[in-house]
């Protein structure tokens, strides 16, 4: 999630033309959508497939395979937002997506399930032992680019042949925004960002629906991403399925094991690369690549002040 500034509006003008095609299209064929699902671009980077299809479109969707998920919250938190309250904020985020009405009852085939506070504080995937699908919150300083244009970042690491994903991440820069959970004096509504990261974490992408909660922008103050809309409705419907009950027995425990710990420093090897995930980048070994992809919210303040005006 950003704030908004001049290059931050350059890069969402080709969200804005969407949503003008989109309505568009929408006179034509009422029941057009929007939604749009994070793909692996091979070759290209990351992108999304998106209903209706874009020129842009490509790579496989990313997906969770198996009908339950783990998220662990790390254990310290933030000083703005404590651990039982947050843990408490992004379960019922998740539990929106997964409690979303797919029509005659049903719901998407997958849950996700609170395995526990985890100490390791850095977003991390291990290829070769145990790992959290962890939310952290970085209260001094936020280890990325735009630490004073990003609110929230979304990493999802996964099988680029496949588009199965390993591991999802979130973290919050707490270091240069202030949260708020509350309905009264709202600023950066906890609530709403976890509602749209969650989103991310499910594998979904940004839509062209203005008023979908994974809309790419957001106004501060605004609680209007707490809610899903029936854009991000059909998206992860369409992600995962209703099927057969997801059995008591299901494992939720991450690829290769939990672990709460940081993973030991990587090895670098001395030629100077790394064996971490990078955009891109092809595993040490074997026939499958993976690749982390990073997700923000943008905040584009003024397209949802003009939407609210009468
Ligand atoms: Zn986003």
């Amino acid at each position: 999630m950003r704030r908004v500034n001049a290059s931050n509006r350059a890069r969402l003008a080709p969200i804005a033309l969407g949503l003008s095609l989109f309505a568009a299209a929408a006179l034509l064929a009422p029941s057009a959508s929007a939604y749009c699902r994070t793909t692996s671009c091979k070759g290209v980077g990351t992108g999304a497939r998106c209903v209706p299809v874009r020129p842009t479109d490509c790579g496989v969707e990313l997906f969770w395979s198996k009908p339950c998920v783990g998220f662990s919250m790390q254990k310290d938190a933030s000083a703005q937002i404590d651990l039982e309250d947050a843990t408490q904020i992004f379960l019922e985020a998740f539990q929106k997506w997964t409690d979303a009405d797919c029509g005659d009852g049903k719901h998407p085939r997958i849950k996700v399930v609170n395995l526990g506070p985890v100490a390791c504080n850095v977003h991390e995937y291990n290829k070769k032992a145990g790992n959290a699908n962890v939310i952290l919150f970085h209260d001094k300083v936020w280890p990325h680019a735009g630490a004073g244009s990003t609110l929230a970042l979304t990493t999802v690491t996964y099988n680029v042949e496949t588009g199965e994903i390993y591991d999802a991440d979130m973290e919050l820069n707490g270091a240069n925004v202030e949260f708020t959970t509350g309905i009264d004096n709202v600023l950066y509504d906890l609530p709403s960002i976890a509602a749209h990261e969650t989103g991310h974490f499910l594998g979904m992408s940004h839509s062209a629906d203005g008023t979908a909660t994974m809309f790419a922008d957001y106004m501060p103050g605004s609680m209007e991403l707490r809610s899903l809309e029936n854009d991000d409705i059909d998206g992860i419907c369409a992600a995962y399925p209703p099927g057969d009950p997801i059995p008591a027995e299901c494992d939720p425990t991450p690829r290769r094991g939990f672990e709460t710990e940081c993973s030991p420093p990587p090895i670098v090897a001395e030629d100077g690369s790394c064996c971490a995930t990078a955009p891109g980048s092809p595993r040490s070994a074997g026939t499958s690549a993976l690749a982390a992809l990073a997700l923000a919210l943008g905040l584009a303040a003024k397209r949802r002040a003009v939407r609210a005006r009468p």
